[in-house]
């Protein structure tokens, strides 16, 4: 019955691991989305200023054309004044109109320039986005594959509890997955160097000398976690070997 037990924590151990895997998947995909989502939104910042440098540009060019409209007006008016004075005064606009053309112009290189520049971010923007696209395709696929196959395993191992618990009986079982249920997944603890290996606590004496006599079906419980305990008697294979054992003869004595 302890190996029934045993074999079917086994399969409780992989199932959790497994369950614990497929949870992660969402949100691996969440975050490929997230960065794709960060470099579209980085492209279209780029974009966005690009366009207020467009808008800009036409209000200056709008503004140029209007002070060469009137610097035009005022030199065909002051072909038709009378005096000096009225003149001069016109002289003084066409000064004044020439000098926010000049200005005008100004302000249109310095947003031409920069234009230029918003160009390459834009270009650097639309790369960059390519570039994590292509990424997340790779990495959708590959998260994609990886999903797929634990899905596998957990119907393989959902398989094989069905089986397990087949030759338990119902009364047991119950008591197992009570143990499960409050320790994450882990009912059995195997008893080493006389402790509970699962909570650390020393088994009794004379519980671990009774366990190493009892019958394969008489369960054992560690006294503080409750665990189900088992103990592996030390087979030929892990004994000291003749080496070891010719290195420390006292210990025979
Ligand atoms: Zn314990």
């Amino acid at each position: 019955m302890l190996q029934t037990l045993l074999h079917l924590q086994e399969i409780d151990i992989r199932l959790t691991d497994v369950r614990a895997r497929l949870s992660k998947f969402p949100q691996k995909l969440a975050q490929v989305d997230a960065r794709v989502a960060a470099a579209k939104s980085e492209l279209d910042g780029s974009k966005a200023v690009q366009l207020a440098t467009v808008k800009d540009r036409k209000k200056y060019e709008l503004d140029v054309d209007q002070w060469k409209d009137k610097v035009r007006k005022y030199r065909d008016h002051s072909a038709q004044v009378k005096t000096n004075e009225a003149y001069r005064a016109l002289q003084h606009e066409v000064q004044m109109a020439e000098d926010e053309i000049a200005k005008a112009e100004d302000r249109l290189l310095e947003q031409m320039v920069a234009g230029e520049e918003y160009d390459k971010r834009i270009k650097v923007s639309e790369k960059t986005l390519k570039e994590v696209e292509d990424a997340a395709r790779i990495e959708r696929a590959k998260i994609e594959s990886e999903k797929a196959a634990a899905e596998k395993e957990m119907a393989e191992f959902t398989a094989q509890r069905e089986g397990a618990v087949a030759d338990i009986p119902e009364n047991l079982l119950d008591h197992y997955e009570r143990i499960v249920r409050k320790h994450n997944g882990v009912a059995l603890a195997e008893v080493r160097e006389e402790k509970c290996s699962a909570c650390g606590m020393i088994v009794r004496p004379h519980v671990f000398q009774e366990m190493r006599r009892a019958a394969a079906d008489e369960l054992f419980h560690c006294e503080t976690c409750t665990r189900i305990l088992y103990y592996i008697e030390p087979s030929a294979s892990v004994a000291p070997s003749a080496a070891s054992a010719s290195a420390s003869p006292a210990r025979d004595h």
